[in-house]
């Protein structure tokens, strides 16, 4: 940490959620933190109280008692941006910390900017980069395993891994580097087979991170399930059925084209993103009137289908013509027999053979249980959200290391063609600089404000 990188101005924000609340807390940050609020502070001063430390007084613009408070004093390095840190929590009332917000910006503070606390702790050198940008996974996280794979990466994740074997690989450089200084002599300093053996370690661990990524995605974001299906089948029906079972929370998300609807619903912590194939209802061809185009259409973005169909009109071999029209694929395809309720014996016992299989009626909502565990069942059958890995799910670290397999195969290829020092050291920066950027021990003003302008104001 660079001395003269401390920020010399005070940031101020309001750190609780807008609105009114049984309290809300007013975070202060910078050299002037407490002087600020003690200027206006009734109670102990401040400045001759230990660092975590709390402090019950008045807050008083000029003789008007604005508020009752307990400031909650963060003495630096001992904070969270490693400055000194004020919480004043006061009553949580919008007036109230408005007026309190204009009284500390009065008294020398500024309005902080998006994510400027977690910045300055960043730049501080609280954590990394990678582990900065988990904070704001954190408070996005509306979900156990979102929440899970926030709390790993803020907690180190895989930065830890990634920084040790950056440090050999700079070693490796510079040895090459040495190398280029006795090139009339002919030696070697870095150990070439050695080498190859710190790359294959990066690579393995590399290409594990970049295969979690599509994992990370459907956490973020949900599972993709195509909802398809004959009409009339109960496509709707079931769709309001797991929505309204959930308490769902119903969106539209934007982006999606009119004819096709998506909604989330969480299941067992885990957010499911349904895409229904409605306003397939104009064709009597029974094949078409799955909306095969359209269908198909969603398939690309599809991880699971549920292929729903009624148990009273249909047959085994009607059921394998419409799948193998849809060319699924590698997709995982779940059969749904709707209108359960209305079926005879005979009729049910027709699809027993039929693998992947869920009877169920969406409209009486019978065998909706039986539908959700194996909705279930069929996302924990992978590993990656159940076992201890470490998940990707930041589009910037994915990028950044696949720019970096990219650098560590052309050092294997320079190695291979018996590559000079200087080109092979070339292609090692070049990996460096992406794994750096990542964890962010390389940093450019654009990359910090990228990321943290993404981030609310008062964290
Ligand atoms: P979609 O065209 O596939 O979206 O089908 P809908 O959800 O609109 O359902 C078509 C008709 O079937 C509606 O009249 C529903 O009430 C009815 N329906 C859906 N599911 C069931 C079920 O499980 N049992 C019965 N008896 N009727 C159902």
């Amino acid at each position: 940490m660079i001395p003269s990188l401390l920020a010399k101005d005070t940031i101020v924000a309001l750190a609780t959620a807008a609105g009114h609340g049984a309290i809300a807390i007013i975070r202060l940050s910078g050299p002037e933190a407490i002087s600020i609020v003690q200027e206006v502070f009734k109670g102990k001063n401040l400045q001759k109280q230990p660092s975590h430390t709390l402090h019950f007084g008045t807050i008083r613009d000029e003789d008007k008692i604005l508020d009752e408070v307990v400031v909650s004093l963060f003495k630096a390095p001992a904070s969270y941006t490693k400055e000194d840190v004020v919480e004043v929590s006061c009553h949580g009332s919008p007036y109230i910390t408005e007026q309190l917000l204009k009284l500390f910006l009065r008294k020398g503070a500024r309005l902080a900017e998006p994510g400027e606390f977690t910045k300055r702790a960043f730049l501080n050198g609280q954590f990394d980069l990678a582990q900065a940008e988990a904070v704001a996974d954190l408070i996005a996280s509306d979900s156990a395993l979102t929440h899970q794979v926030a709390m790993k990466q803020m907690r180190g994740g895989f930065s830890a891994e990634i920084k040790a074997l950056r440090a050999q690989l700079i070693h490796f450089a510079s040895m090459i580097e040495l190398e280029l200084d006795f090139s009339e002599e002919d030696v070697e300093f870095a150990d070439r087979s050695a080498l190859r053996r710190l790359i294959a370690q990066l690579q393995k661990l590399i290409s594990d991170l970049l295969q979690s990524f599509e994992m990370g995605n459907v956490l973020k974001n949900g599972v993709p399930t195509v909802i398809a299906g004959k009409p009339n089948a109960g496509k709707s029906t079931l769709l309001n059925a797991l929505l309204n079972e959930e308490k769902a929370i119903v969106s539209d998300i934007p982006g999606t084209t009119r004819d096709v609807i998506e909604d989330e619903a969480m299941m067992g912590g885990l957010r499911f993103r349904f895409i229904d194939t409605a306003g397939l209802r104009d064709t009597q061809d029974t094949v078409e009137a799955i909306g095969v185009a359209r269908t198909k259409e969603q398939l690309k973005k599809a991880a699971l289908v549920l292929y729903l169909f009624d148990v009273t009109t249909s047959t085994p071999e009607e059921l394998e013509a419409e799948i193998a029209a849809l060319h699924v694929g590698n997709i995982p395809v779940l059969f749904l027999g709707n209108k359960k309720d209305l079926a005879t014996p005979e009729q049910l016992a027709r699809f027993t053979s039929l693998e992947n299989l869920v009877l169920l009626s969406a409209s009486t909502k019978v065998g909706l249980e039986e539908l959700k565990q194996t909705l279930l069942d069929q996302v924990h059958a992978n590993e990656a959200i159940t076992g201890d890995r470490t998940i990707v799910t930041n589009l910037r670290h994915f990028q950044g290391l696949q720019k970096t397999a990219d650098a560590l195969q052309e050092v294997l290829q320079g190695l291979d063609s018996g590559l000079t020092g200087d080109w092979l050291a070339a292609d090692i920066r070049r990996a460096l600089f992406y794994l750096g950027e990542i964890t962010g021990e390389i940093t450019t003003d654009d990359l910090l404000d990228n990321i943290f302008t993404k981030f609310c104001i008062g964290k």
